[in-house]
């Protein structure tokens, strides 16, 4: 017989599918860190290392809705913002945090009373680098990304959300 039969589910199988198809699609990996989480690092970071800068704490810090390829975070001085790279919300990227946050909040400490040659700012000069140094996690974390760190951290990200989509399409 040539008829196509329809296979005939336990229903525990069916109960299952119907689960998952209701549950709310996961949009990004899970076990992220939240905005709010970001926030108490750089709160924390204010009070030990600038207590004498208490307007710090006035700047925002969220996690970039873009993905990004090249800047694992950035500081607009303007508009009191700090972004860093969604990529870098996994477990195993957490130790960076602190001395990411830490590169940013000496952007936000000296804003743009550095200037350096010609009278252009230094954002990353002399001055800059010495406050840098006061926080232990700064070396590792530049050599962790000369060593190749953030672009393999990239690729990880990447894999991770392309598995997630498939698993969607696989549901839907
Ligand atoms: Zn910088």
């Amino acid at each position: 017989m040539t008829q196509l039969q329809l296979p005939l589910f336990p229903t525990d199988t069916f109960k299952s599918i119907i689960k998952r198809i209701r549950r709310p699609a996961p949009q990004s990996p899970p076990d992220q860190l939240s905005n709010r989480a970001l926030k108490d690092v750089w709160l924390r970071l204010r009070k030990r290392y600038f207590p004498g800068r208490p307007d710090i704490d006035e700047y925002q810090v969220v996690w970039s809705r873009r993905a990004q390829k090249r800047t694992l975070a950035s500081c607009n001085i303007e508009s009191k913002r700090v972004t860093v790279a969604r990529e870098l919300n996994y477990k195993e990227h957490f130790i960076w945090l602190e001395p990411l946050l830490f590169h940013e909040m000496c952007h936000a400490y000296l804003e743009d009373r550095i200037s350096g040659k010609n009278g252009k700012i230094a954002w990353h000069g002399k001055e800059f680098k010495a406050l840098e140094k006061l926080h232990p996690g700064s070396r590792r974390l530049d050599q962790w990304i000369k060593k190749g760190g953030w672009s393999s951290a990239v690729r990880s990200d990447r894999a991770k959300r392309a598995h997630i989509k498939r698993k969607l399409l696989t549901v839907r």
